[in-house]
């Protein structure tokens, strides 16, 4: 365990923090927490205060922190060379590419980047010059879907359909639609699951009939929308996606940057709808944020069409640190632990313990529904079950705020339109005990039975 100790005392680091950083996403009057050590599932403050770190950091510490392999793996790393680009090759990416393809189980090239936007970046500039490349150059447009997230930069926030999150920074890319998520809850059609015939997904068809099949490219989704709401779609969701796809010839992109590396319980989250995607893109849980690094993987068959000697087919894309050794070395040693110590399976079996703790709650007043993807949970909080009226800011900040002082962090869904950004999410790093399911589950109760 590290026992980092502030450099500077609580009010002196305040006082710089105020005046120099700028935080992300959140107001500038913030007093936010000031994090100096991580150990397992628990992080201190600059206070000496513990927390149980409900969201693993941003959805991306899956091995929990304070990892002597994975330190000793970048140090090594470091000492054998400082950088070399992957315009050549190294051995840590080529061993990690290999490591990616059996977690994917399947043939893919892989092509490395920094951070989960990037990751979608390349996969829409992959998808675009494919077509390209085949004949079809008109296909450049993208299906992806509301409330999802897919990152900061432009191409990335294109594809996101939460509008709070773009307004003063359109207008972004052209090309990018949005079709209603399979949110059953709140079924966007007003339909039953069971008797819906799932128009969720005949709204992908009938949009890319809108765009003109022709000019469609790709679709690009969470297999469950996560930071969205957790939204958790039927079984029958995605592989008749897929099918839509194959029909129209459409690349199925899948954003696997927090689905993937076991948080669904299966190492990716397609695996648990036996689909085979085009495109899959990561990072996150890739290296569990002890580095950045993100990675497109891009099936084999799609990739011949880039292997031209003539230099005009290649992929025009290259970011420095892409693909960084040490990150890469990072990742690897953090694949091996997952696989060591069988975390996609404990992922499998957090979800379940989780599922059986919080179901008291189903009947709280200001519970409307609790959705589960492997590990990562969702808790959507309403003023009553009967109307099912989305929770207010206030209410959720005091669910939130009650969780904290009792020593646990959880999160909540994004900015989307208003009235909707009630839901409370978690996502425990994937080595947490059966003892601190019942230590969340108790925080989680309590702040609610206080707010009551
Ligand atoms: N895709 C999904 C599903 C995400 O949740 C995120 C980030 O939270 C991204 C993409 C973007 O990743 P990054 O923040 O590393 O750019």
């Amino acid at each position: 365990m590290s026992t980092q100790k502030p450099a500077l005392a609580k009010e002196e680091l305040l006082e710089k923090d105020r005046k120099y950083v700028w935080h992300h996403m959140s107001p500038h009057n913030d007093n936010p927490l000031i994090i100096v050590s991580g150990d397992g599932c628990w992080i201190t403050d600059a206070d000496g205060n513990r927390y149980f770190d409900g969201m693993s950091g941003l959805w991306c510490v899956n091995v929990g922190h304070g990892r002597e392999r994975i330190a000793k793996a970048a140090y090594e790393q470091m000492k054998t060379i400082a950088y070399s680009p992957m315009s050549q090759s190294h051995v840590p990416a080529i061993q990690l590419a290999e490591k990616i393809n059996s977690w994917l189980e399947g043939d893919y090239r892989i092509f490395f980047s920094n951070s989960g936007s990037d990751a979608n970046e390349v996969a829409f500039k992959i998808a675009r010059q494919y077509y390209h490349q085949k004949g079809e150059p008109a296909r450049h447009k993208f299906i992806a879907r509301h409330r999802a997230y897919h990152g900061s930069s432009f191409g990335a926030l294109s594809a996101t359909g939460q509008a709070q999150r773009k307004l003063k920074y359109e207008p972004l890319g052209a090309g990018f639609q949005h079709v209603p998520p399979p949110y059953c809850y709140r079924c966007p059609f007003g339909q039953s699951y069971g008797s819906c015939g799932l128009e969720c997904a005949d709204a992908v068809e009938a949009a890319i009939n809108w765009e003109g099949a022709d000019s469609v490219a790709g679709i690009i989704l969470e297999p469950a929308i996560t930071g969205g709401g957790m939204i958790v779609p039927p079984a029958e969701y995605l592989p008749k996606v897929r099918e839509i796809c194959d029909k129209y010839g459409v690349l199925l992109i899948l954003d696997e940057v927090i689905c993937g590396f076991g948080r669904s319980g299966e190492k990716f989250g397609h695996h648990n709808y036996s689909v085979e995607p085009d495109i899959v893109t990561m990072a996150k849980g890739l290296t569990s944020a002890y580095s950045p690094l993100s990675a497109t993987a891009v099936r084999s068959s799609l990739y011949e069409s880039f292997k031209g000697k003539d230099g005009a087919s290649h992929f025009r894309h290259v970011n420095t640190f892409g693909g960084n050794q040490v990150s890469c070395a990072v990742a690897i040693a953090n694949l091996e632990i997952m696989e060591e110590e069988q975390l996609v399976e404990r992922s499998a079996r957090i979800g379940k313990e989780l599922d059986r703790l919080l179901e008291p709650l189903k009947t709280h007043p200001n519970i409307g529904d609790i959705r589960l993807f492997g590990s990562a949970c969702g808790i959507e909080l309403v003023v009553d079950q009967q109307s099912k009226t989305p929770a207010d800011a206030d209410l959720v900040l005091r669910v939130i705020s009650g969780c904290k002082s009792r020593g646990l962090l959880v999160g909540k869904n994004g900015d989307t339109v208003p009235g909707f950004n009630n839901i409370i999410t978690l996502c425990p790093p994937l080595i947490t005990t059966d003892d601190e399911l019942a230590f969340i589950a108790g925080a989680i109760t309590e702040a609610l039975e206080s707010i009551s």
